[in-house]
């Protein structure tokens, strides 16, 4: 499975994107999820992709990452072209799946989490990739 994007979780989403615009990545897509509690910006350069993680409040997942890890590497997504077989494949072998199922993430991409205890202490995000 290819990478799809690394997730960074930043306390101000503008401030981020300028260190990132200075490597030659541009911002692709930016999206707030009230479900999730973030606002998120997409950043892409060639085939690479960074994505920033805002918290919408401390309370909030990514608020509380913040908290107690400060700014930093929140999570690695890789691709699948199927997320329903790699999600049933994942539980199969035992994997701790946050969501049994796909359900809708940014850019409007089916994706779905693993527990970090499940890949070595690594959120990792699974993303049906669309051509
Ligand atoms: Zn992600």
């Amino acid at each position: 499975m290819e990478l799809h994007h690394v997730g960074v979780a930043v306390p101000e989403l503008a401030e981020a994107a300028e260190r990132y615009r200075a490597l030659g990545y541009r911002i692709v897509a930016e999206e707030t999820l009230p479900d999730q509690g973030v606002r998120a910006a997409m950043l892409q350069s060639g085939a690479s992709r960074v994505e920033l993680l805002e918290p919408l409040g401390p309370e909030t997942a990514v608020g509380r990452f913040l908290q107690k890890r400060g700014p930093g590497l929140h999570h690695l997504a890789f691709a699948t072209p199927d997320l329903a077989r790699t999600l049933a494949e994942l539980a199969a072998a035992g994997a701790p799946l946050i969501d049994r199922e796909p359900r809708r993430g940014f850019g409007g991409h089916l994706v779905a989490f693993v527990h970090p205890r499940g890949f070595g202490g690594v959120l990792v995000e699974f993303v049906e990739a669309r051509p």
